[in-house]
């Protein structure tokens, strides 16, 4: 089989490999959707966990090719998508239902083999059953799951304001999932102007491409979906008196914030942040199947596993209008 490599960072290869064998409680899946996320792109720069040589990918749905001895829920031609985050079950943050902290963490795609690849074997309890959901779409559970456990802890109520920085594939989703939360007003920032103009199309009130034309002191929530330190560092400035930021968009590692202290205190803001996510792939498959959330869109590209490299750059230079790259490793 073919695979995507990054041997060490800056550094890709597409490998021909032995097709994993499924352990007893394993699936192996023939890759058929894996999207590129912007974990993706800091793994590729060397700037996430996990180690190199690795296979990323940790957003995809496919087709069970064979299943190990002791699979239950699956046979040879289910449709899948994988849950990369794999908790083990049994340590202090686990037994408390904080999977997403568990203290031996493993993720496909980030620690283990992904899915950029034609084939992955993955635990059982990894895959869940898309139906008839077409695998592009199927893919989007993973990134979707992140973004319901990022609502759940920003838990706003019914008729909330609320503005999102950044209208890359995440701003998108979570726009929808607050539309979905009975939002009264979703205003989204982004300087490229194709994606504010998708952001109106799937349901923004209003859109800027300047920060500074946002309504200061305004918004029950702001939600920066762009991780990059400069934009979060500016979402302290639109909350209102008492209101909630989420930083959900994932900052390069060792870079520093600078905000403003003061204003926290006189202003009685929480911010929040949001990892992962906690058991949310049923809802992100349920809100996906019902066609609630809307991810067809979202998708600008897609790509042989051969240009796996390109994919990342296009996301990473963003100078055309990039959404979500999708590699089809079987064509
Ligand atoms: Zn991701
Ligand atoms: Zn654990």
């Amino acid at each position: 089989m073919k695979a995507a490599v990054i041997l060490q960072p800056e550094r890709f290869e597409v490998q021909e490999l032995p097709i994993p064998e499924p352990a007893p409680g394993e699936l192996l899946v023939r890759v058929m959707a894996s999207g590129i996320c912007g974990t993706d792109v800091h793994i590729f720069q060397g700037e996430y966990l996990g180690s190199y040589p690795i296979i990323p990918g940790h957003e995809f749905a496919g087709v069970v090719e064979q299943v190990g001895s002791r699979v239950t829920r699956f046979k040879p031609g289910s449709r899948v998508a994988v849950e990369p985050n794999l908790p083990c079950d049994n340590c202090v943050n686990c037994l408390n239902n904080r999977q997403n902290f568990c203290l031996n963490w493993q993720a496909v795609g980030v620690t283990l083999p992904g899915g950029m690849s034609q084939y992955v074997s993955v635990p059982e309890k990894a895959a869940f059953d898309i139906g008839d959901l077409p695998f592009e779409q199927a893919a989007f559970m993973e990134p979707l799951s992140c973004v319901l456990h990022g609502l759940e802890r920003l838990d706003l109520g019914m008729a909330s304001k609320v503005a999102i920085l950044g209208a890359g594939p995440i701003g998108l989703l979570l726009l929808q999932g607050l539309r979905q939360q009975g939002a009264a007003r979703v205003v989204v920032v982004d300087k490229n102007p194709d994606r504010a103009a998708l952001a109106q199309s799937f349901g923004a009130d209003l859109s800027l491409t300047n920060l500074d034309e946002l309504e200061r002191d305004a918004y029950d929530a702001v939600v920066d979906a762009t991780g990059a330190v400069a934009v979060m560092s500016r979402t302290l400035d639109f909350a209102r008196p008492g209101g909630r930021i989420l930083l959900f968009g994932v900052p390069p590692s060792g870079q520093k914030m600078t905000v403003e202290a003061f204003p926290i205190f006189r202003k009685g803001l929480t911010i929040l942040s949001s990892f992962t996510s906690l058991r949310n792939s049923y809802q992100a498959l349920d809100l996906l199947k019902n066609r609630r959330i809307l991810v067809e869109k979202v998708i600008s590209h897609r790509l042989p596993l051969e240009a796996l490299q390109q994919g990342i750059q296009l996301i990473e230079k963003g100078s055309e209008p990039v959404y979500k790259v999708m590699i089809l490793p079987n064509g």
